[in-house]
């Protein structure tokens, strides 16, 4: 099955007003690149402006509360960012994973605010470089999609990023051959679970990624885009990875 590339970029704690420019460069540069699907992830702080700023674009939230409201002190909710104009959420970084110990059964209730709330989900996994090592990553991952993938959701509402925490803004990348054996194991294990819908699905590949390795990793059977950090940040350095997505088809 044909599924359309999708290239997220996760600015994280990175951007101040004077950023958006650099998002308006990229959103119209992806409207050369229409067979790819762009989405920015900015900071809390930028997804209203930059939702006003740029109609029809899709804008995301980095992660989102499991409740709808409450005593919650700095914290965002679901409906929060459809409200602000965000279409789309992150959750399960391993960067809130770690950081701020969310566990699977957190991440799938995020998934499921955020699907409750009409937004689509990058639901993020991936293995410890210690995990890798010792040659458990693909067990660790599997595990970890078999706890934080909800239940119910449909095929183009929900996406999976594998990254490796260790490839995660270190310059280093998983070979090929180790990213097509994850995607792999990634689908026939949503396959299992969820039948047909799993064809449909995208998997992305996060960590490391630039204009140098992109056609490479997005060419790669199963990949289905990029989840980009660091690259994202500048039009620069992210409008070549959407090249290198769109020349893939
Ligand atoms: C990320 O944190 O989602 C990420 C992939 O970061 P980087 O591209 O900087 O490795």
């Amino acid at each position: 099955m044909a599924r359309r590339k999708y290239v997220v970029g996760n600015w994280k704690m990175n951007g101040l007003a004077a950023a958006m420019g650099e998002a308006e460069a990229i959103f119209a540069a992806a409207k050369g690149h229409a067979a790819v699907d762009v989405a920015i992830c900015p900071p809390f702080t930028l997804i209203g402006a930059m939702a006003a700023a740029q109609p029809g674009a899709a804008v995301g939230g980095q992660d989102c509360h499991s409740a709808a409201s409450g005593a919650y002190t700095g914290s965002v909710a679901a409906p929060m960012l459809a409200d602000a104009g965000a279409t789309l959420v992150i959750v399960g970084h391993s960067e809130r994973r770690e950081g701020c110990g969310e566990s699977d059964a957190d991440v799938q209730a995020k998934a499921e605010a955020a699907l409750g709330a009409g937004l689509s989900v990058i639901l993020c996994v991936g293995e410890p470089r210690e995990v890798r090592e010792s040659g458990g990553a693909i067990d660790y991952v599997l595990a970890q999609v078999a706890g934080s993938v909800p239940a119910d959701f449909g095929a183009d509402r929900l996406a999976i990023a594998y990254e490796p925490i260790w490839a995660i803004g270190t310059g280093l990348v998983p070979t090929v051959a180790d990213v097509e054996a994850m995607h792999g194991a990634i689908r026939d294990a949503l396959a299992a679970r969820f039948n047909d819908k799993a064809q449909a699905m995208r998997i992305l590949y996060g960590g490391s990624v630039n204009g140098e390795n992109a056609a490479e990793l997005l060419g790669a059977a199963d990949v289905d885009g990029a989840l980009v950090g660091g690259a994202s940040l500048t039009a620069g350095k992210f409008v070549p990875i959407v090249a290198a997505a769109a020349a893939l088809g």
